[in-house]
């Protein structure tokens, strides 16, 4: 077994984290280090999906599942309007291979557009 990723430590209460929405497949929480004024991470409690590719292929419902998670929380957080970013792979910047969605909202400047 490899090691739990820091979402599933989140999920299970080990590392600290607001849990501001949560379904029977997802959580989200607040990115630790915001690049827009609202910066959502949308998470499959599952960890078995490494990427969105995989996501998309494995279970195309629960990915579906994410993007509307993505829209309430836009409307609730912000205006409505956001940006839905999957890092996939390290070099395009994941860090973290549990996969999972950045929302980004809220008077995203030129620097937010190009961030996540
Ligand atoms: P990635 O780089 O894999 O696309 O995204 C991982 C994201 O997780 C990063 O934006 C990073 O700031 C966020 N992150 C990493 N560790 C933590 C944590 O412990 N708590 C929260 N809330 N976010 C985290």
């Amino acid at each position: 077994m490899s090691e739990p990723s820091i979402f599933t430590r989140i999920l299970d209460g080990e590392i600290p984290s607001d849990i501001i929405a949560e379904t029977p497949t997802l959580f989200a929480i607040r990115d630790i280090a915001p690049k827009a004024p609202v910066h959502l991470l949308v998470i499959p409690k599952t960890a078995q999906y490494r990427d969105v590719t995989e996501l998309a292929a494995g279970d195309p419902g629960l990915l579906a599942e994410i993007v509307e998670l993505a829209n309430t929380l836009a409307a609730e957080h912000s205006d409505g309007d956001f940006r839905l970013v999957f890092n996939t792979g390290a070099n395009a910047g994941q860090t973290v291979f549990h996969v999972h969605a950045h929302v980004m909202a809220g008077g995203l400047d030129e620097k937010s557009m190009n961030a996540g």
